[in-house]
């Protein structure tokens, strides 16, 4: 029977450095920008106002007009972004069908990126130089070295291949020597899920659709880690059909109290970062 990651002392350390960095710097604010009223989006903007009260951030939320072109939202957002006293921008998702998320994304200033979506941010992950990186990864790299595993050679799946989550995450693990298969809805449709997963010592999943990561399919001893968030009712499920996954797996991380908990510490991390940043380039 898999261990449950017990992230809680992760949590309390970088909850103290938080409060610690808090009351060391105070200038500026964190801007949250919302579109619509997605029940998604909504819990998380209320862990970032309530992380905020917390730490001590000015935290701000502003809304955009959903009806908004593509082209209106990024001047919008090129506006946020020339505040000099905004320190760090998030956009949150999801956004309205007609906007191109690369067009939102890169008129945040890199040096405020702070959930690590822009063109450029997302780039230096190409090259291996990194700087602000998305703080759901983040909260991924920091449980799997909590667990303190050796990646070098390593068998990753991950599941699901958007930018934001899935291919970062999938460089960022190759370039610890990792050998990562990024799996996507292709190999769902073509039946491959199974093999890939059967085949893996750390399996990732980042899909949003609710047992979908079945027993079977789970190496003996892997290491499994659930990103995905779905709402169901009330209640809120992850992608792994935790119970049987759990009979197969090492560790396991559940959902809700689990990779999520430290996604919002991790995006103050990037926020203290960015507050320290003074030059446009980096
Ligand atoms: P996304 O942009 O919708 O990406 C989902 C990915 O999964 C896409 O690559 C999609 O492929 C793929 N996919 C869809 N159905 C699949 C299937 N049956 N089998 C395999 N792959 C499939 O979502 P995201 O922003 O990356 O977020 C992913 C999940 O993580 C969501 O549930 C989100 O709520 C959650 N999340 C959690 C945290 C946290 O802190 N725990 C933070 C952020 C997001 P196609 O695009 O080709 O369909």
């Amino acid at each position: 029977m898999a261990e449950i990651i017990g992230i809680d002392n992760l949590v309390e350390k970088f909850k103290k450095e938080l409060i610690t960095e808090g009351k060391k710097q105070s200038d500026g604010f964190l801007l949250s920008v919302q579109s619509g009223h997605a029940p998604d989006a909504e819990a998380y903007i209320r862990s970032q106002k309530k992380m905020a009260e917390k730490i001590g951030v000015d935290f701000r939320l502003c809304r955009l007009d959903n009806s908004l072109s593509s082209k209106e939202a990024f001047l919008k957002v090129k506006q946020f972004s020339n505040d000099k006293e905004a320190k760090g921008i998030i956009i949150n998702k999801p956004f309205p069908s007609q906007w191109n998320s690369q067009e939102i994304f890169s008129a945040i200033s890199p040096n405020k990126d702070i959930e690590g979506v822009s063109p450029y941010n997302l780039g230096r992950i190409f090259y291996g130089n990194p700087y602000f990186i998305s703080p759901t990864v983040l909260a991924i790299l920091a449980i799997l070295r909590f667990l303190n595993l050796d990646l070098y050679g390593k068998d990753v799946a991950i599941v699901g291949s958007s930018s934001l989550i899935g291919k970062p995450l999938a460089l960022l693990l190759s370039q610890e020597f990792a050998t990562v298969s990024i799996t996507h809805i292709a190999t769902y449709k073509k039946q491959m899920l199974p093999f890939y997963l059967q085949n893996s010592d750390i399996v990732i999943s980042a899909v949003g659709k609710p047992g979908l990561i079945k027993g079977e399919w789970i190496k003996k001893g892997a290491v499994v880690i659930d990103v995905g968030i779905s709402r169901q009712g009330s209640a809120l499920s992850g992608d792994v059909d935790f119970e049987e996954v759990a009979k197969k797996a090492s560790y396991i991380t559940p959902v809700p109290g689990g990779v999520g908990r430290l996604t919002t510490l991790f995006l103050f991390k990037n926020f203290f970062k960015a507050r320290c940043l003074t030059d446009a380039r980096y």
